[in-house]
């Protein structure tokens, strides 16, 4: 591997700014339910959140292998980067599709931390996999658009200044494809939290910040609509590939923060009078989680590298995706039986974690739906839906 896709220097720095935040600290805000405000700003302040956006708007210019290595990095250290990493991956969508005045308006108070983008708002009660049934509606009236609708588990909008939403702007019974007439927004959420916007927190099995959310006429400026109306799904598919991959670093990131909790009891905990490490039933299940991991981390490099150079990444995005979480939860088994009674345990973040990585399984794309991108797209089988 070469030095640049390890990123030794930045995850140093990653790792510098964990350091402050001890496990001790997201085991505190776990309990309560809490959001994790201050190393978000720490990670805001030493530029890491923005890492993707370019350098003439106050970013760090840094491309997606390196931000792959920030969010897995932050993830091993015990942080769960989820309450942040949406400002990663939105980005593509308002740097790739967003105009230049929309770029100028916000990208550099993004990056200066002044304000947030960490809320994205897609699936609704009725359309989680399938995205195209969306109902949530923007009608154009002159120079406004009025939203009217309902989403289901959007993350983050309390903590967030601004949503990238994607709303209907032509009724389904009046498209040629299920797929068009859909657009996408930047929304302000500063002044329509609370009035027009009603948001409403549902308590998961994670600390995340996940809301329903109810919009009764809110205004959106025309202006603050991404690229042209109606092709809005694409410009969210063609960021779905940088999703998937930074998420597959953070369950590489996750699974490392196993392994390394495994490894170390395996070594150190001793019964009948030697380490357990020694028996083969407990050290074969932590080698193997460690080999399925590193072959997971391959196609999520290769991902990253294929994202980078402008080809097309569809499949090494989702079969990183896939091999990332399945690892990660393997390595994250695999801890919980190494640690015994103590893995089930708060105080040894054994069963935080687990809680945490088990969501990648489902979110933001659930395996079933990888697999079928997979036997239809990749290798020819035929359609299920
Ligand atoms: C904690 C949390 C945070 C989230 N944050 C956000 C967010 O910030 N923004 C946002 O927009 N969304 C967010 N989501 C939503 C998430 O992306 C969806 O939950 C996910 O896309 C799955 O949709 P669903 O829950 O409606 O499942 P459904 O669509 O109801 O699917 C249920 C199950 O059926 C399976 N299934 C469905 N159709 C098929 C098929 N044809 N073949 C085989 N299997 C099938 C699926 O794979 C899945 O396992 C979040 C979810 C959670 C739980």
């Amino acid at each position: 591997m070469t030095a640049k896709r390890n990123h030794e220097e930045l995850r140093e720095s990653v790792r510098r700014v964990c350091e402050k935040f001890p496990n001790e600290y997201w085991r505190d805000l776990d309990a309560k339910r809490e959001y994790p405000e201050e190393w978000v700003r720490a990670m805001t302040d030493s530029k890491h959140l923005a890492a993707l956006i370019p350098k003439e708007y106050g970013g760090l210019g840094l491309d997606l292998s390196a931000a792959c290595a920030i969010m897995e990095e932050a993830n091993r250290s015990g942080a769960n980067a989820n309450p942040a990493h949406a400002q990663m991956y939105v980005m593509g969508t308002v740097l790739r599709h967003g105009s230049e005045e929309q770029k100028r308006e916000y990208l550099p108070k993004i990056s200066g931390g002044e304000l947030r983008l960490q809320a994205f708002g897609v699936t609704e009660p009725e359309a989680g996999t399938e995205t195209t049934a969306i109902t949530t509606f923007a009608e154009r009236r002159g120079e406004k658009y009025i939203v009217n609708g309902r989403k289901i588990y959007i993350s983050r909008v309390q903590y967030s200044d601004l949503m990238v939403l994607l709303a209907r702007t032509t009724p389904i019974e009046e498209v040629e494809k299920r797929s068009l007439g859909l657009s996408v927004f930047i929304v302000d959420l500063r002044k329509i939290k609370g009035e027009n916007l009603d948001v409403k927190r549902r308590r998961v099995m994670m600390n995340n910040f996940t809301n329903e959310l109810e919009f009764r006429n809110v205004e959106v400026p025309a202006g603050n609509r991404i690229g042209e109306e109606g092709r809005g799904l694409s410009y969210i598919l063609d960021g779905m590939n940088a999703e998937r991959i930074l998420i597959a670093a953070e369950c590489v990131g996750d699974g490392r923060f196993f392994l390394d909790r495994a490894v170390s009891r395996a070594n150190e905990r001793e019964v009948f009078g030697r380490r357990i490490g020694r028996n083969q039933g407990v050290q074969f299940p932590i080698a193997r989680a460690y080999a399925n991991l590193e072959a997971a981390n391959l196609m999520v490099e290769k991902a990253a590298s294929l994202f980078d150079e402008g080809h097309s990444c569809g499949a090494e995005a989702n079969m990183a995706k896939m091999l990332a979480a399945d690892a990660s939860w393997e390595c994250g088994n695999v801890a919980m039986q190494t640690l015994g009674g103590y893995g089930v345990d708060a105080e040894y973040d054994v069963e935080r974690k687990f809680r945490e990585t088990r969501l990648y399984q489902v979110a933001p794309i659930s395996t079933n739906l990888i697999l079928s991108y997979i036997g239809e797209r990749v290798l020819g089988m035929p359609r299920s839906f």
